[in-house]
Formats: C-alpha cells, sequence, structure tokens
C-alpha cells in the first residue's frame, strides 16, 4: 500500500533534522577527493513546492525549515547551520521560501562532478516527479521505481568503495522496522564501510525504539544515535513528536557538530517544554 506523500511533510523539523544531518556527512565526504556514491533507498520526489498544493494542507514548514531560514535573516547561526540555510536559499528567489529540497537535491547541492547517486522510489507519481527533477543528469544520477530495501542489495559495494546511504522508509507498515534492520544487517555484510543514516519517528509506541536496540544489537564497528524531540507527547498517545537518526560509521566530527547546532534547532523548533535532544554514540 503506497498512500504516504512526503510532500504533505515537506520541511519539518523531521525533514530539517534529517536534511541539517545529510549536509554534515557528505560535506565530511568532500574533504577527501576520492569519489564516493549517495545512495537514497526512499528518494521521495527530490523537490517541494511550499506555496501550493499538498505542503499547504497542514503547513508543517511553519514548524520546521521557516523558523530556522528567519534565524538565518537575522544572522545569528553556528556555521554549520547557517551553511545549510543558504544551500535552501539558493534554490529559493527573491530571499522567499517556495521551496523545498528533498534529500535527492539536498545531496546533488553537496556533490562533486565525480560522485554519483543511486536513488529509489517505488511510488509511481513521486518517481516521475523525481524523473523530472533529476532529467538530464546523465550517468550521474540513476533512478529506479523499485523496492528501495532490494535495490541497494543489487548495488552493494559500490566500485569507489565510498558511499553514503539514507535509509528514510515511511514507517506506514510497521514492517518497515524490521526491513530497516534485515537492510543494515546485509548491506554491512556487502560493504562494512559505508555510513549508513537512518530516520526514524519518536512515536508513543514500541517500535522505533526496539528498532534501534536490535540495530545496535548488530555488533557495529561504530554509530551514533541522535534524537530532537519538539513537543511532550500527545496525552492522547498520538502524533510525532519529534524524529531520530540512527547513523551507522558516523564521521568522526559529527558528534562535536551536533552538540554545537542542535541546542539551536531545540530553541527554534521546540513547540513547548519537552523539547530537547540527545545523542549517543560508540564511535571508534
Ligand atoms: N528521503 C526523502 C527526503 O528526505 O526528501 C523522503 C522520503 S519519504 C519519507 C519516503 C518515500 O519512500 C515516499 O516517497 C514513498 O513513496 C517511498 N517508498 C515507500 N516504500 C518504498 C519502498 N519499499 N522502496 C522505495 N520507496 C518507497
Amino acid at each position: 500500500m503506497l498512500s504516504y506523500r512526503h510532500a504533505f511533510h515537506a520541511g519539518n523539523h523531521a525533514d530539517v533534522l534529517k536534511h541539517f544531518v545529510l549536509a554534515q556527512v557528505l560535506s565530511y565526504f568532500n574533504q577527501k577527493d576520492k569519489p564516493y556514491w549517495y545512495i537514497d533507498t526512499h528518494a521521495g520526489a527530490g523537490m517541494y513546492a511550499l506555496d501550493a498544493g499538498y505542503a499547504l494542507q497542514n503547513a508543517e514548514f511553519k514548524t520546521g525549515i521557516a523558523p530556522l531560514m528567519k534565524a538565518a535573516s537575522a544572522k545569528n547561526l553556528p556555521s554549520e547551520l547557517a551553511d545549510f540555510t543558504q544551500l535552501i536559499q539558493s534554490l529559493n528567489v527573491d530571499n522567499k521560501l517556495n521551496l523545498y529540497p528533498g534529500s535527492p537535491t539536498i545531496a546533488e547541492q553537496l556533490m562533486r562532478a565525480d560522485d554519483k547517486m543511486r536513488l529509489f522510489e517505488l511510488h509511481p507519481s513521486d518517481c516521475k516527479l523525481l524523473l523530472e527533477n533529476f532529467s538530464g543528469q546523465g550517468r550521474t544520477v540513476k533512478i529506479e521505481m523499485q523496492d528501495g530495501f532490494a535495490g541497494i542489495k543489487a548495488i552493494l559495494p559500490p566500485p569507489t568503495k565510498r558511499a553514503a546511504v539514507l535509509i528514510d522508509p515511511p514507517y506506514e507498515e510497521k514492517q518497515d522496522y524490521q526491513r530497516v534492520v534485515t537492510c543494515i544487517k546485509e548491506s554491512l555484510l556487502r560493504f562494512a564501510t559505508g555510513t549508513y543514516i537512518v530516520w526514524y519517528p519518536l512515536l508513543q509506541r514500541e517500535e522505533p525504539l526496539h528498532m534501534v536496540q536490535k540495530l545496535k544489537g548488530l555488533n557495529l564497528p561504530s554509530w551514533l544515535n541522535i534524537t530532537l524531540t519538539v513537543q511532550r507527547p500527545s496525552a492522547e498517545g498520538f502524533g510525532m513528536h519529534g524524529s531520530g537518526l540512527f547513523i551507522v560509521n558516523p564521521p568522526w566530527t559529527l558528534p562535536e557538530i551536533l552538540n554545537n547546532n542542535l541546542p539551536v534547532l531545540v530553541d527554534l523548533l521546540g513547540q513547548d517544554d519537552g523539547a530537547n535532544f540527545e545523542m549517543t554514540s560508540q564511535i571508534s
């Protein structure tokens, strides 16, 4: 069942956390000349309008990217968040915020001429948009309308032996939590040194927590787990009160960057006194 459309959520607090961290990982990869692959198992449409259509329905970007961009114009952000807002601004015109990039576009903005992208998107409408957004990119970008959990098996290890992988399923089917664990386990057998970024929601149910516990139990070389909570969990027990990222083989520089930047995101995106960030790691 493919009912999820990311356009409803484009630019929300979870996108900001995920895309900011993705930008830090790729900036780290860029420090070496050697080319790399960016693999996105659940790529979405690549670009979203914020001034029309789905994104306006719940206007989630108003408590996500919008307050961050406002803070950027006051010029009081740490350098990494300031760079991130510049990247978003460069995709818009006249200092407006009408467009918000998806993960493939964030990556495209940071990758160099020899780096390559491999994108999977199962939803026919979003895959069509993705193909349109990346048309004319030749062999640099390859897009496939297929299950990303299956597709990644065929492309690991990448010929460059360097890759960052984003695993960002909708979790509308609760099997996605176990699919992520299996995907990481099998991917590491093929390509142990890749950097894998897993996004997950913070919900009042046990699946996300269990998934993280299972990931930690995989005997990983090194990992980093971060959560950004934006509000107290609701009294009714429903809704997403934040999101997390579990990163396998994170850049060693990432914890310090996050310690400097995530308190600012808590201030800007926090909606009540439940807002906070947490980080745990095992980095060798
Ligand atoms: N990574 C995107 C970003 O950050 O801009 C957002 C991705 S969205 C959370 C999840 C996407 O996965 C949706 O566009 C959905 O259609 C797609 N999808 C769902 N199941 C999939 C599967 N098994 N393989 C590939 N894509 C899938």
